[in-house]
């Protein structure tokens, strides 16, 4: 059994090792219900979604597993009547209880909800659009100096609308806080249309801008089409393709969201292709999708997603095009997952542009939780921890572990019919990504 990631050294040092059966005890071993195999030319990769080890055997070890007094120590076996969701749930409570500590480490801040973009599926469309002012601004930037936490790292998330539009709010929250001494790093959430050679140099010297998220949606007519861009420019996608390739110049790391659905499935593929030619060569361009979720308001279909299972295919095509061309970089989970996001941590805000405190993105103009200048109540905010009862399913699902999903989150919901299916197929071009990581790092 050959080690490729050593996995959570919590988990691993609450559990210890497993304890074999003493002489007379007759235990039968079954794999680990949150083990995930995969048949490789040399062998068989298994992740262990317990303890998040990850290991190459072969064939023959992978045939003989549940006898073997190492795969049971390190808990990729487990006794025929064990139940792995009791043991990640306690195992779960015993982290946060651990590693519960004050302030916070996470700020999401919308600079405007205006957008200089019309894309369908927004989830923001019905919001009411308003920019952050800089009085506002500087309350911010305050209210970060004042409730950060002092044992992790500043992250701080530029989210809008499209946050580019008003940059001058994260150039003065920045100068306040570096004035201040407060260490942070920043990532954005953007179309990236906007970004100039003078901007990439201030959000790379000033903003300590480390990632950025931009969604593509088809090659350059489809994306155009798409987007809907309030511009004077005959073609957008070709404006912010030039603007990846500035930002990856300068080492910040961008990272492509493809939304997919029926309609754009075909589309997709070849944009993959074609990103392939232009950035495959670059270590900060990665790719990843995501099925699009129809959408209804009222009585209204807002968001056509078309047909799930054919969504399903395309993605199953998509990620073997990604991952083939180089640009599927996602790394396997390596340590225990307690939360979804932000929303149901006590350590994560999102401020959005009044100096309104909330815990999710999605909620714009409801579940405030306070404001910069007067925090208070979180009734709100304890309402994100509430989630969705176990599936039947679930019980044999070897993705429990990352599968989090709070009643009031619009990416989660109360069955499985998709999910399980796709992201099944994202870990396996993981553990592909992680091998093909770790044969490159041997001499
Ligand atoms: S909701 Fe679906 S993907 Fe999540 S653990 Fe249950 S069966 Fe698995
Ligand atoms: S929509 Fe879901 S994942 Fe996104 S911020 Fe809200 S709770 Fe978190």
């Amino acid at each position: 059994m050959k080690t490729i990631l050593a996995g959570d050294p919590f988990v691993k040092a609450v559990l210890g090792s497993q304890r074999m059966p003493i002489n007379g005890e007759k235990t039968v071993f079954r794999l680990n219900r949150f083990a995930s195999s995969l048949a490789i030319s040399n062998g068989v990769l298994l992740y262990n979604g317990l303890t998040k080890e990850f290991v190459l055997l072969s064939n023959n070890e992978f045939s003989n597993l549940t006898h073997s007094i190492d795969a049971i120590s390190r808990w990729f076996c487990v006794p025929k009547d064990f139940d792995e969701i009791n043991l990640i749930e306690e195992l779960r409570i015993l982290s946060v209880d651990l590693l519960r500590h004050p302030g916070i480490d996470h700020y999401t801040i919308f600079t405007t909800t205006e957008c200089n973009a019309c894309c369908p599926y927004c989830f923001e469309l019905s919001s009411v659009k308003r920019s952050m002012s800089k009085d506002t601004a500087t309350a911010v930037s305050d209210y970060i100096l004042n409730t950060s936490s002092k044992i992790y790292p500043i992250r701080i998330e530029w989210f809008g609308g499209e946050p580019l539009l008003n940059c001058g709010v994260i150039d003065h929250i920045c100068k306040r806080l570096r004035e201040n001494g407060l260490p942070y790093v920043s990532s954005i959430t953007t179309n990236g249309f906007l970004f100039t050679d003078e901007m990439v140099k201030q959000a790379k010297e000033n903003w300590n801008l480390k990632k950025v998220q931009i969604t593509l949606d088809g090659t350059q007519d489809v994306y155009n089409m798409t987007k809907k861009y309030l511009t004077d420019s005959d073609n957008p996608f070709e404006v912010v393709l030039n603007n990846i390739q500035k930002l990856i110049r300068c080492g910040i790391r961008v990272l492509i969201r493809m939304n997919i659905s029926e309609f754009n499935g075909i589309d997709l593929k070849e944009l993959a292709k074609y990103l392939i030619s232009r950035f495959a060569s670059s270590d900060c361009f990665s790719v990843y999708c995501v099925p699009l979720y129809a959408k209804v308001r009222g009585e209204k279909q807002i968001v056509d997603a078309g047909d799930y299972s054919k969504t399903t295919t395309y993605i199953k095509e998509l990620l073997e095009v990604l991952y083939n061309g180089g640009l599927y970089k996602k790394e396997l989970q390596q340590r225990l997952r307690t939360h979804r996001c932000g929303a149901d941590t006590d350590n994560a805000i999102v401020i959005f542009p009044g100096g309104e405190l909330g815990k999710c993105n999605h909620y714009l103009d409801s579940m405030y939780i306070g404001s910069v200048e007067s925090n208070s109540g979180h009734e709100a905010e304890k309402a994100f921890y509430q989630r969705y009862p176990i599936l039947e399913k679930c019980r044999g699902c070897a993705l429990y572990p990352e599968c989090i999903r709070p009643q009031l989150c619009d990416g989660a919901s109360n069955s499985c019919d998709f999910e399980q299916i796709i992201r099944t197929e994202q870990l396996k071009y993981q553990m592909l990504y992680e091998y093909r990581k770790y044969v490159k790092s041997k001499p």
